[in-house]
């Protein structure tokens, strides 16, 4: 089947097939596809309204609520680049993407506003329109306002109206009122027949190991992985997709906003993360598939009210965009039911490349303990490399590159990164791993996460497996760090379940018992939490920073 050429295109045979359909659920609130149309054309128009043009980029800094996805459609709508920006951003961190990818209009909640203001005292001279969610139309207060022509010169402005509400269920009382205003908004926006080659997204990784560069992904991209779910996973059309991962990452956006949309089924949402409100809104929504970090359904089942009842609807569990300890797949079918299915991908890819298809269990390798994180997409092309480009032999670990209809033709502005990084368009994705004779994809870790004790290599995520096998550990994080003797040593950072004791010496111990010498850790730190990303990926680097 050949994908649409941009999601919008999807979108529309939707809301014309089944306008009545519930496209987003928030909590009690609902939006059917045809108000969800509305909405986004009064956000596009807008923006057109105000000058925004074809390829301009309007960046999206809002939580997991239906406005984001009206955001994302009305920029699209109106031949925009939507570039999300975690909401959750100081104002430092939003003006390096702000500058970066030379925004010249930004959408904001309310709680965001003063953040983004401080970036532009600071210096962000490319945005010249700005609109909260209320000023695009989208909550009742101040919907008759229309998107300031002119920024406010003080942070007074915008951060009051409509702000007092806090909280997950921020808007949502508002859904109806939201449906209601659709009606007064006449202007629809020209089609801008979008392509699969323009670019859709700019999507700045998430900075697990560094500074932010932007992925450019394209309406072609995008659309690839939401059809290549739609047929893969065979669930039905209209099935309910549960947004587990922050839109503002590419897995949420794409693997849940856009395969939600390309496959005319309904979104749930829950603002963000939060474990027992995720809980509650599987048990309202009943959804039938969702993609998260590992970290989330740890999170999950260390919930004293998570039962397996929660988990009752689900036909496909993905975990994605970090690494998933094979403990955690087994705790989690033996406690919940379902069997969690990895996927490897990265931002350059448009979330996945290589995943474990529907109703297969992922190998794991003898030698090594890994998991195998799936099998190459169709018309996915993966290689293992040495670092002359060659194909390594089946087994041999070498750095992961991929060719295929998901990879980012480069980096926004930045040709020495995309030659870099994509040599004749195929990714070298900078993680090592190797591929077995059956065509199944193993990760080892990043390459720059490499320990080396007295000249050994010690893969973290080897030990940190391990350390998941024990049942007082919660969490799990290995770093290298600097060794007198052997250069570096092997350090291990852990949390515990809740309720559950262990010490230190016991847990490095553990590890002895079943690693060689070189690889077990010789410090163990027991924390209350590992730093991570809000996209939930341990923060490996900042612990290194302070070993
Ligand atoms: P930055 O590039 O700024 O460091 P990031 O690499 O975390 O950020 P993402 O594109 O979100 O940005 O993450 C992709 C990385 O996550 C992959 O390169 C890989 O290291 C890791 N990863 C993703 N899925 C898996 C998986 N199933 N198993 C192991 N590692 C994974």
């Amino acid at each position: 089947v050949q994908p649409p050429p941009s999601v919008l295109h999807a979108f529309r045979a939707a809301v014309r097939s089944a306008p009545g359909r519930t496209a987003l659920a928030y909590f009690d609130g609902r939006l059917s596809y045809a108000e969800t149309d509305a909405l986004s054309d009064g956000i596009a128009a807008h923006l057109a309204a105000r000058g925004f043009a074809r390829g301009d980029r309007a960046a999206v800094m809002l939580q997991n609520t239906p406005h984001f996805v009206l955001a994302v459609l009305g920029v699209w709508k109106a031949g925009g680049v939507v570039v999300p920006v975690n909401p959750m951003y100081k104002s430092g961190e939003m003006r390096h993407i702000l500058d970066d990818a030379e925004v010249t209009a930004v959408i904001c909640a309310d709680r965001t506003w003063d953040a983004f203001l401080r970036a532009l005292a600071a210096g962000t001279p490319s945005v010249r329109i700005a609109l909260t969610a209320q000023e695009a139309g989208l909550q009742t207060r101040d919907d008759e306002r229309v998107l300031r022509g002119q920024l406010p010169q003080a942070p007074s402005t915008g951060s009051g109206a409509g702000g007092t509400r806090s909280g997950p269920r921020e808007g949502a009382d508002d859904l109806l009122a939201v449906a209601r205003t659709a009606g007064r908004i006449r202007a629809v926006p020209p089609d801008p027949e979008l392509t699969a080659d323009d670019v859709a997204l700019i999507s700045y990784t998430s900075g697990t190991s560094g500074t932010p560069k932007g992925a450019t992904n394209t309406h072609g991209n995008i659309t690839y992985i939401a059809e290549r779910q739609r047929t893969g996973l065979g669930l039905p059309e209209g099935a309910t997709y549960f947004a587990l991962a922050p839109l503002f990452h590419i897995t949420g956006l794409v693997s849940e906003l856009a395969a939600a949309l390309v496959n005319a089924g309904t979104l749930a949402l829950a603002y963000r993360f939060e474990a027992g409100v995720v809980l509650d809104a599987f048990l309202e929504h009943r959804p039938a598939y969702t993609v998260g970090p590992a970290t989330a359904y740890m999170a999950l089942m260390a919930h004293p009210d998570a039962s397996r009842d929660h988990f009752a609807s689900f036909v496909a569990m993905y975990s994605g965009g970090a690494p998933l300890p094979p403990a955690l797949v087994e705790t989690f079918r033996a406690d919940f039911g379902p069997y969690l299915h990895n996927g490897y991908g990265l931002t350059e890819c448009t979330a996945p490349c290589a995943s474990v298809p529907p109703g297969r269990e992922a190998p794991v390798d003898k030698v090594s303990g890994a998991l195998a994180v799936g099998v190459p997409g169709p018309d996915t092309v993966i290689r293992i490399i040495d670092e002359n480009g060659a194909d390594l032999p089946f087994g041999e670990p070498g750095e992961i590159a991929v060719r295929g209809p998901q990879v980012v033709p480069g980096y926004w502005r930045r040709p020495e990164a995309t030659a870099a990084a994509l040599p004749d368009g195929e990714l070298r994705t900078g993680d090592i791993g190797f591929m077995d004779t059956d065509g199944w994809l193993y990760v080892v870790d990043r390459k720059k996460d490499m320990i080396n004790a007295s000249g050994f290599k010690v893969w973290p995520r080897e030990v940190e497996d391990v350390l998941y096998t024990h049942p007082a550990v919660r969490e799990a994080a290995v770093v290298g760090v600097p060794d007198p003797y052997r250069g570096e040593s092997v350090k291990a950072y852990v949390s515990l379940r809740p309720g559950a004791s262990a010490e230190p010496a016991e847990l490095s111990a553990f590890c002895k018992e079943r690693l060689a010498a070189y690889k077990y850790p010789r410090t163990v730190v027991i924390l209350a939490e590992l730093p991570k990303t809000t996209s939930g990926k341990i923060l490996r680097r900042e612990l290194r920073h302070r070993a």
